[in-house]
């Protein structure tokens, strides 16, 4: 229930929040329900990742960027959860844009949460997440009934090497699956080293997708020994999705046909 000491505010004035996915990217794919929001909303509070197309077609006044501050400082989630809670106690629509899926490393969770806790009624749209449509943008599945049953995504934000890193990289390398690393450009080496280190083969196909879905796409391939090496000559940056395991591979079978790959 929402809090009625605000001055002046009664609870039948309480907007509500949307926690939106946009996909990966291209405006084709986000949901009818994203783009309907979006037209509807009073406030849209979003970072960079949704990208340059989708962020367009918002109206400049709707649009408050809570992503990184020029200066590269990210703004305070502890400020975003703030500006939805007073947004919303002012009676707005507010849809808080997310790239991909709002709840993979979206920090959804943790909005949701406070929302909860300061009485705003909340909706979560779920969206396309780069971890699949990513490789799917570069002809990899990351799945195949053939040779491959699971598939892991995780964090490269974290340092590799540190004991209590949340990854278990030992475990990841002896799934058999296919592991999509999300925030895993700047790590790349730390955890190519890892998996190396506990037996994954050398020639395991990787590719780095890197802004998957926008118009200046960039795909890169190599293998678990080599792709440091691509990384650093192809000038590969975040965005990026890192894809690892025998799918990968499948790519250069299709990437002729490909649209847009
Ligand atoms: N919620 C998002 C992920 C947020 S974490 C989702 O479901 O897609 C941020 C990371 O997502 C980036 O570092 C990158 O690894 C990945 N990412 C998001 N959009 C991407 C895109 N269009 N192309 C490549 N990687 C992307």
């Amino acid at each position: 229930m929402s809090d009625n000491s605000h001055e002046g505010k009664r609870e039948s004035t309480v907007g509500k929040v949307y926690l939106v996915g946009s996909g990966p990217g291209d405006p084709d794919l986000l949901t009818v329900k994203a783009k309907r929001l979006l037209e509807e909303a009073d406030v849209v509070l979003h970072d960079k990742l949704p990208g340059p197309e989708i962020l367009g077609m918002i109206p400049e006044e709707k649009r408050e960027d809570v992503g990184k501050r020029a200066g590269g400082e990210w703004t305070p989630q502890e400020y975003t959860n703030t500006r939805l809670v007073e947004t919303a106690q002012q009676g707005n629509v507010v849809v808080r844009l997310k790239g991909g899926d709002p709840t993979v490393f979206g920090r959804g969770g943790e909005e949701m949460v406070h929302l909860a806790n300061n009485g705003i009624p909340f909706e979560i749209v779920p969206g396309i997440t780069s971890a699949i449509a990513g490789p799917e943008a570069a002809g990899i599945p990351v799945t195949h009934r053939d040779y491959v049953s699971s598939v892991s995504f995780v964090t490269g934000h974290e340092d590799p090497t540190k004991d209590e890193s949340a990854v278990d990289w030992e475990a990841l390398a002896n799934t058999g699956g296919t592991i999509v690393v999300l925030m895993g450009v700047g790590k790349l080496p730390g955890y190519t080293d890892e998996l190396l280190k506990y037996g994954m083969a050398p020639d395991t196909p990787v590719a780095l997708i890197e802004r998957a879905t926008w118009p200046d796409q960039r795909v890169a391939t190599g293998t678990l020994d080599t792709i440091v090496d691509v990384r650093d000559s192809e000038g590969i940056e975040p965005p990026a999705i890192t894809v690892i395991g025998e799918v990968a591979g499948e790519r250069e079978r299709v990437v002729e046909f490909l649209e847009g790959a």
